[in-house]
């Protein structure tokens, strides 16, 4: 009998001892050091390298990173919050996919001690968010628009222009301020009758895509094409938010037809590789470089203050309203790149290597 109840203990014992370091023993532990990272996919490259960079800084400050993508599916994004927060994460780094849909897991998460920073993405409805790392996101539209206006001036001839425009997912703040950003440009001039949407589809709901995905785009890329512009009207440009877009953009307009010098002036976003190529080879007009390796320092310096109870760099404290408080944000500064400026600005930074863009 007594034997019995000995074994059961010892197999208790060990049980606790299995469930305990199931618990503590992926990715982090209930160590003063652990921070979670979450970022919302790895379909895009700049997440990649974001989640790259953030994890390499974070450890040389001494730090044990559980870095964690979530495919943009957002009850897995919830989840894996959720996990690094039993873990015992003591700050949470958040990209999220839809930045008003963890607002009662991060005031959960804030009444149990842990720091939330918000990382490139603004997360909204909750008081939980210290400190807001980004670029400046307004900016970011300004420089898309300025692009696609000069890329007009220069490869299309005098205007007035056929323009078709295209914005961010709709449940990602970010896409509001790049639209705004790029209408503060292109409103008045659309007003003079310099540029005309064909289409018709101007307001933010009309031309948002879904998940920034690349397919959605493509498919009203398509409908316009087919709808307005079948009847042999000229389509001088397109303003896309995103490279992944954009390049959905170029299959609907290669598959019009429209090549070589009939390809309409494309903007983008985020410097990826495959469509620096496509700068190269003359079919993408410009992208956006935010460097994601400065982005993850501005963060870093944000987890330590956060710990430390001291103040982090910020040099915004207006913009960005996220419905319960304007959160203290350090904003970044984005570049335009062409075919002119990529050399410099993208491959001599090392933002992306030769292989990259073989
Ligand atoms: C980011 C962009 C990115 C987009 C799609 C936005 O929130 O700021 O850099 O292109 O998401 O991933």
């Amino acid at each position: 009998m007594r034997q019995k109840g000995f074994k059961k203990a010892v197999a208790l014992l060990a049980l606790t001892t299995l469930v305990m370091t199931l618990f503590t023993g992926c990715g982090g532990g209930k160590d003063d050091k652990y921070i979670g990272i979450s970022m919302p996919t790895q379909s895009s490259e700049r997440w990649i390298k974001d989640g790259a960079a953030m994890k390499e800084v974070l450890e040389e400050k001494g730090y044990t990173v559980d870095l964690q993508y979530a495919e943009d599916d957002i009850p897995t994004q919830k989840s894996q919050i959720e996990n690094m927060i039993t873990k015992g994460a003591k700050v949470l780094v958040i990209a999220a996919i839809d930045g008003s849909t963890l607002s009662d897991t991060l005031d959960e998460a804030a009444k149990e001690g842990v720091k939330i920073i918000s990382y490139d993405r603004l997360l909204v409805n909750s008081d939980a968010v210290s400190y807001y790392a980004t670029f400046d996101n307004r900016r970011v539209g300004q420089l898309q628009a300025e692009s696609l206006v000069e890329g007009l001036k220069t490869m299309k001839g005098e205007g007035p222009y056929n323009i078709e425009l295209f914005a961010g997912s709709p449940d990602d703040t970010n896409s509001f301020y790049f639209f705004q950003g790029a209408m503060d440009i292109l409103q008045p001039l659309m007003d003079d009758g310099t540029i005309n949407v064909v289409s018709g589809q101007v307001t933010q709901e009309e031309v948002g895509t879904l998940r920034w995905d690349g397919a959605v785009a493509q498919a009203r890329m398509d409908a316009i094409l087919a709808a307005s512009y079948s009847d042999g009207t000229v389509i001088h440009g397109v303003l896309s938010p995103y490279d992944g877009i954009s390049r959905g953009i170029l299959s609907s307009l290669t598959a019009f037809g429209l090549t070589g010098e009939t390809t309409p002036v494309v903007t983008g976003q985020d410097a990826e590789a495959a469509s620096i190529k496509l700068i190269i080879s003359g079919d993408q007009y410009s992208t956006i470089l935010k460097d994601t390796r400065l982005l993850a320092k501005v963060a870093a310096n944000m987890v330590d203050a956060v710990l430390s109870g001291t103040e982090p760099e910020i040099n915004d404290t207006e913009t960005y309203d996220n419905n319960v408080k304007i959160v203290p944000s350090y904003l970044l500064e984005p570049f335009i790149v062409t075919v002119d400026n990529y050399q410099e600005l993208v491959m001599d930074s090392g933002y992306l290597k030769a292989d990259d863009i073989k």
